[in-house]
C-alpha cells in the first residue's frame, strides 16, 4: 500500500465515522422527538382514563355500587338529600317493614348518612323526587 492508497483510506474510515456519527444523533433526536408527541397523548389518555372512572363513580348507586338507570335503578333523593337507586330505596323499605309491621308509613335510615327518615310503605316510586342533574349528566356523557 502507497503511502497515498493508506492516507485515502484513513481519510474514508475518518469520513465513515463521521456519518455513522451523524446517523447515531439523528436517530437519537428522532426518537427524542418522538417521545415528546408521545407524552401528551399518553397523558391524555390518563386524563380520559381518570374522568370516565369519575363519571362511573358518580353514576353508581352507593348501596349496589350499580350504574343508575331511567327504569328500576332510577336515582332517588331521600329526604336528607342522599341519592340512592329506586331499587335499593325498594328493598330498603321492605327490610323497614318487616322490622315495623302494620303500619302504612316505615322509618327507614338513609345508608349514607344513617338519618331515620319516614316514608310511605308499600313502596312507590312516586314518593321520591328523581335526582334529575344526575339523570342529565348520565345522558349528557353516555
Ligand atoms: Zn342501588
Ligand atoms: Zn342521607
Amino acid at each position: 500500500m502507497s503511502a497515498r492508497d493508506l492516507r485515502n483510506a484513513v481519510r474514508r474510515a475518518r469520513e465513515s465515522r463521521a456519518r455513522l456519527e451523524e446517523a447515531r444523533r439523528r436517530n437519537k433526536e428522532l426518537r427524542e422527538r418522538c417521545e415528546e408527541m408521545k407524552r401528551p397523548m399518553e397523558l391524555q389518555k390518563i386524563r380520559m382514563e381518570e374522568i370516565k372512572k369519575e363519571r362511573k363513580e358518580l353514576l353508581e348507586c352507593p348501596v349496589c355500587r350499580e350504574s343508575f338507570n331511567t327504569a328500576e335503578k332510577v336515582p332517588s333523593f331521600l329526604a336528607c338529600d342522599d341519592t340512592v337507586c329506586g331499587e335499593c330505596v325498594k328493598k330498603i323499605v321492605e327490610v323497614a317493614h318487616g322490622e315495623q309491621i302494620g303500619r302504612n308509613r316505615v322509618t327507614i335510615q338513609c345508608p349514607e348518612c344513617r338519618e331515620g327518615i319516614e316514608v310511605p310503605y308499600p313502596f312507590n316510586p312516586q314518593a321520591y323526587r328523581r335526582n334529575e342533574d344526575l339523570i342529565t349528566f348520565m345522558e349528557e356523557t353516555q
